[in-house]
Formats: structure tokens, sequence, C-alpha cells
């Protein structure tokens, strides 16, 4: 089934784990601006070399670089059928430019949890270097250490998900994504689901707030 979906959320919410998991389900692609900028900084582009800054730092990069990202992206031949925004829109001007673009959306899954649960989940985060696949030491450990399940890459701690970057990395959600709820709630297609102590729990809840179970 085609479904064009947002999902919103803290940084470390499990917006990449869920992604993986619906967009299997329903055989979309998933698409992370994240993923996308870190394969840029490792192939060198100007892009990457750009945003690494930015994201070094914890700060978003600027609207016009992400919202060329994903014009792009969405133009490609795996997107007619439906796709995951993962990580995008992150602020109301990148909203706006896909609404300016005829992007209509179904679904807008915000994913709900503390700051505290985040602050202590960063610490055991880790990511694919080679495919971007999200995983973390205790509640999605790699089947051998330190490799990559689908992908055989190395899998390391992100450079941002240091403590002291992600406590900056929540502020600048707050005050600059957050307001995205109620740019979508106005629109009604809202969907909040709490975080559920497991990964699958909080799968089952975002397909029952899809209406997929
Ligand atoms: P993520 O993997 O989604 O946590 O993104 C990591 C970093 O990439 C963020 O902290 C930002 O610096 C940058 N980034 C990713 N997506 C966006 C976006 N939509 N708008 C601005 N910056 C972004």
């Amino acid at each position: 089934m085609g479904m064009k979906l947002i999902f919103l959320g803290a940084p470390g919410a499990g917006k990449g784990t869920q992604a993986e998991i619906l967009s299997a389900k329903l055989s979309i692609p998933t698409i992370s601006t994240g993923n996308i900028l870190r394969a840029a900084i490792q192939e060198g582009t100007e892009t990457g070399l750009l945003a690494k800054s930015y994201m070094d730092a914890g700060k978003l990069v600027p609207d016009d670089v992400i919202i060329g990202i994903i014009s792009q992206r969405l133009e490609k031949p795996d997107c007619v059928n439906g796709f995951i925004l993962d990580g995008v829109p992150r602020t109301i001007a990148q909203a706006e430019a896909l609404d300016r673009a005829g992007v209509c959306f179904d679904h807008v899954v915000s994913i709900e949890i503390s700051d505290e649960k985040i602050e202590a989940r960063m610490e055991g985060r880790r990511v694919c270097s080679k495919c971007g696949a999200p995983y973390h030491i205790i509640a999605k450990p790699t089947k051998r250490e330190g490799v990559c399940d689908s992908c055989g890459g190395p899998v390391v701690q992100r450079d941002d998900d240091k403590p002291e970057t992600v406590r900056g990395r929540l502020k600048v959600y707050h005050d600059q994504t957050e307001p995205l709820k109620d740019y979508y709630k106005a629109k009604g297609i809202l969907r909040a689901v709490d975080d559920q102590p497991t990964i699958e729990g909080t799968a089952l809840a975002i397909q029952e707030a899809l209406g997929l179970e």
C-alpha cells in the first residue's frame, strides 16, 4: 500500500529504527536527510563539506541545502508509491517548501519521549558508517560486534551523539522542530505515539495509529 509519511521526534526517539520497520512492511523507501548528509561528508562533496560544521555542532543545516537534497531525492522513481521521511522536515520553512512542491502526506507520526530517556539512550546508540542502519548496544545490538548486519560495514558511535552535543540537539528540536506538530495538527494528519518499552511495542503502536493493525 502506498503511503506518504513523516516521522517526527527528538534525536534518538527511534525514528530511524521505526522507519526501517515500516519501510519493510509497506515496501516503500525511507529517506533520511541525516544519512544523505553523512554519505555526502564521507564522499567529500561540496554539500558534505558545507554540512559538516553544522552537524558537528549539533545545529541544523540551512534550509535551502536541505530543500535541494529532498526535492532531488523525491524525484527518484522509487518514491512513486510512497515514502517515509525520517528527520525531515525539521523546520516550518522546510515543511512549507514541501507544501509548495505539492507533496501531500497521509500521516505525520510524532514519537513522544522525554528528554531524560533520550539522554540515557543516546549513550548506547550506534550507526553503520556505510549504509546508515541504526543500532543500539542494548535494545538492538548487531549480531557480530561492530559489524553491520545488513551490509557488513563498520558500526560506530556518531560524533554528534556525545552527551554535550545531544543536549544542544534536544534544544534545537524543541525550538525549531517541535512547532511542526501544531503545523500538521492543524492539517488533521498528526498521529502522536508514545514511546514504548520495546522497539516492537512502539512499532505496533505506530501501525495502530496508522490504521494498519
Ligand atoms: P539526524 O541523522 O536526522 O539526527 O541528523 C543529523 C544532523 O544532520 C542534524 O543534527 C543536522 O545537523 C543535520 N540534518 C539532518 N536532517 C536535517 C534537516 N531536515 N534540516 C536541517 N538539518 C538536518
